[in-house]
Order: C-alpha cells, then structure tokens, then sequence
C-alpha cells in the first residue's frame, strides 16, 4: 500500500499565525491524487482574523491534478464556468481584504470533485456539465472517488470545521458565480441570495445591496435552491449550526472585469457590515 501524507497544517495556513494550532494534524491516506507539482487544495486567507464571520469560495479554483491528464478537457472548457466560478475568487478576495474577514479558497476545478456537494451524490463528480460530457469522470471505481475525497474535498471540509473551531463566527458567506446563460437559458437576474432557511439574512442583504443599487435586478433563490443532494456547506455546516448565512451568487459577466469587481466588493461589503451589525 502507498501511503500518501499530506500535511493539512501546510497546505492551509501560513506559518506562525493562530489559526494554525487549531487544526495541526496529518491526514494519512491510502489513494495517491496530489504530487509535489500539484497545488494545494485550500487556501486560507487572513487566517489569523478573529472577525466573527467566514468567507467561503468552494468553486475559486480549476486546477486539475497533473495525474487526470486534464480530464481530456480542451482549455476552452477548463477555463470555462464548467470548470470554475469565473470572477469569484477575485471577488471573494478583495471582499476579504475589505472587511478584513477569514476565508477559504479550494483551488481544484468543481469537475475534480465539487467541494460543495455531498461526496457519492451524483453531481460529486459530474459526468456532464452544460452540455460536454466528462468522460475521464464515467465508470470511476470506488478508489478513483475515495482519492479525489480525500485530497480535495477533506481538507476544504476540515478547514471549515478548523475556522469554525479557531473562533466563534456568528454568520458565514459563500461566493459564488453563474454565468448569463446556462443550458440555452437566458439568466436575467444580476445576483441571487440562496437560503433556505436563514431566508432574513438573505433579505437583509438583498436589501441593503438595493438600497444603494435600486436598478439591480435581485432575486432569492435564483438562479439556484439550497438542497441536500446539490449543496453542502449551508446544510452541513451553515445550517446545523443554526448560523445566520446566505450564498451569494453574482451573475459572472459583472465581475470578468475590475470595474465590476470593486462595485460588487463595495456593495456587498456595506451589505455584509449593515448585517453583522445587528447580530454583534
Ligand atoms: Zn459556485
């Protein structure tokens, strides 16, 4: 048996700031996926902030493991939405910086495994998405999925659990984004606020986000819906908590550009603070 270690403590934080203590530890495994040339699945980013709320971007990344071969994808796929949230990592980022809040970035492409679904639900790993088939990902045996799960989706978990422990946070957020148009669908709205059921957190910041944008087409739940089967960050962790939460998903065409980046960070860091400012 090959044994494969990866330090998580490595991976995920810089060196010397507190929040490493917190999830110090070794995950031995038996499937190798990530070599010395692979990046790091998660990324954290202010580690060390005792602001009490997580920034989450499960879709920020489109690395593949070198091993995958590119999962016989041509570039134009892999720099695709199939692939990643376009703009969400840049966004997420600055909206980071600007608040000054803990987050966590996974770098590996959602069709390696998708770090928000439930590993062993049939979208874990896609064998189609919008339309092109991923054929590197059909007939998997059960440790080609235990590999992937335990390279990428487990420390990215870990690392949730690890903020949450580190620090009590009293909200989270997940940034994501979807592009215009999905499946032949003309998607209208510029953002949607997903919660099932943290529903006035959705509506404080859909508010706060109109208040100084009325011309912004809106929406809750679009242009998706929390579920069991399709996500896993809100129900796993944002739910059982019983944490105020909301994913936050902006149309990709407003944040492929700066412009756009800084309008959404602006807007959605005055959202954020008008909300944190009721919970504290
Ligand atoms: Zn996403």
């Amino acid at each position: 048996m090959i044994v494969n270690k990866i330090s998580v403590n490595k991976i995920l934080f810089d060196s010397g700031n507190l929040f490493s203590l917190a999830i110090e530890m070794t995950l031995t495994s038996q499937f190798t996926l990530l070599t010395e040339i692979d990046p790091d699945p998660v990324e954290l980013v202010n580690a060390s902030s005792q602001v009490p709320l997580l920034l989450l971007c499960e879709h920020a990344g489109h690395a593949i493991p070198k091993s995958l071969k590119n999962l016989g994808l041509d570039k134009s796929t892999l720099s695709s939405h199939r692939a990643w949230d376009i703009g969400a990592e840049t966004l997420a980022r600055k909206l980071a910086q600007r608040i000054n809040a803990p987050l966590i970035l996974q770098r590996y492409s959602r069709l390696v495994i998708d770090p928000n679904r439930p590993p062993g639900s049939s979208e874990s790993i896609p064998e189609i998405s919008d339309r092109i088939e991923i054929s590197a990902n059909k007939n998997l045996d059960f440790n080609e999925r235990e590999a992937r799960r335990q390279a990428i989706f487990e420390p990215m978990d870990q690392a949730i659990q690890a903020a949450f422990d580190f620090s009590e946070r009293k909200a989270a957020f997940s940034i994501h984004s979807y592009t215009p148009v999905f499946d032949g669908h003309e998607r209208e709205w510029n953002a949607g606020f997903l919660s099932r059921k943290s529903l006035s957190t959705a509506e404080s910041l859909i508010n706060s986000v109109a208040q100084m944008k009325p011309d912004l087409n809106l929406a809750i739940n679009q242009p998706y819906q929390i579920d069991d089967e399709t996500d896993w960050f809100i129900p796993q962790h944002a739910e059982k908590r019983l944490l105020p939460h909301c994913l936050i998903e902006i149309r990709n065409d407003q944040i492929n550009h700066e412009t756009g980046v800084s309008q959404w960070v602006k807007l959605l860091a005055k959202a954020i603070n008008d909300l944190m400012k009721g919970l504290l």
